[in-house]
């Protein structure tokens, strides 16, 4: 039988919506529009299609989008200086800078350099060590966009074998600490696993974070299990016209589908959730800045 699909396209326009409905009250009852500013350095072709792609969504909820873009060769000092300003601007509530940074910058100096109220994305040290010791952290948004698809199919994780694949600090590691924080038996993966057919074998849920295309084949999976693929992968299409290209993602969907109970599709699963969290992210920062109430659903 084939698994049920868990659509992220859908869940993420839920997601959306109850930001933009919280804007609104925000917005009404305390005159209040949360900002999230993004800084670019450089112009990474790919970094600046996201860039572009959050500024929209952010605009279309109702909040306020700052873009700053700073040339390739800026210097740290003048990316920290952007970075000081913006901690102390009022009107943004959220701060991300998009990785990857040029070479000459060191992205930890930088990540920590956002105030962690402000740190939207979740890297910087504190709200690392916040969510490894259980305790209000920000959520990276990949991660805990995986963990809102996988409470909403569980209802409860408690007890679950979960394997994630991947330890990477923006997936593996902090979807695996939410993964515990809502008391699933909790294995990570990587490339020096060994038997790892055999360890994906015995997950109730597993999780892909590895950033190599269609990896993780039907045989690697219990039946019944759940598969959450954070994996994009483009791959040659040569079936859609010479030098097509096709979005892929760590799972072999077309036997994934057939072994596991529920599984997320690429694209249209964790991908659309990114963004959405990310918004997610700014509306609690915002709330929380101003010593509100927290948006219902969007945290966890
Ligand atoms: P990284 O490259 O940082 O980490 C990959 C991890 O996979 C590493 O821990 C690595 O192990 C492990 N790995 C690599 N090869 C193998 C293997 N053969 N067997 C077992 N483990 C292996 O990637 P990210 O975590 O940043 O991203 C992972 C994937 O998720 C990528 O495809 C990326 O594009 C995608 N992604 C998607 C997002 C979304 O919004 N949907 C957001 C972020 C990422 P080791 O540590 O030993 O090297």
């Amino acid at each position: 039988m084939s698994a049920k699909i868990i659509d992220g396209k859908e869940f993420a326009a839920n997601i959306r919506k109850k930001v933009a409905d919280h804007v609104t009250r925000l917005q009404q009852d305390h005159n209040l529009t949360p900002g999230l500013a993004v800084v670019l350095v450089g112009e990474d072709p790919a970094s600046s299609v996201y860039v572009r792609a959050k500024g929209k969504a952010t605009r279309e909820v109702g909040m306020n989008s700052y873009e700053h873009r700073l040339d390739a060769d800026a210097s740290q000092e003048a990316v920290l200086a952007l970075i000081d300003k913006l901690n102390s601007d009022p009107a943004v509530h959220g701060i991300l800078c998009q990785l990857p940074l040029p070479d000459h910058i060191d992205e930890p100096t930088v990540t920590n350099a956002i105030v962690p109220e402000k740190d939207v994305d979740g890297f910087h040290i504190s709200n690392v060590g916040l969510l490894a010791t259980g305790q209000k952290a920000m959520v990276p948004c990949t991660p805990l966009g995986c963990l809102m698809m996988l409470r909403d199919h569980h209802g409860s994780l408690s007890g679950l074998n979960a394997v994630v694949v991947g330890r990477s600090n923006i997936v593996g590691k902090p979807m695996a600490a939410l993964l515990l924080g809502d008391s699933c038996t909790v294995t990570i993966a990587h490339s020096r696993t060994k038997n790892i057919q055999d360890l994906c074998r015995s997950a109730d849920i597993l999780v892909a974070a590895v950033g190599r295309p269609e990896m993780i084949t039907g045989d690697w999976i219990a039946k019944g299990a759940t598969v959450i693929d954070v994996g994009i992968n483009r791959i040659p299409a040569p079936e859609k016209g010479e030098g097509k290209t096709r979005l892929v993602g760590d799972v072999d969907f077309a036997s994934a589908v057939e072994k596991a109970g529920a599984i997320t599709p690429v694209p249209g699963g964790v991908g659309p959730m990114t963004i959405a969290c990310l918004l997610a992210n700014t509306v609690t920062a915002c709330s929380r800045a101003n010593g509100l109430a927290e948006p219902e659903g969007l945290t966890v």
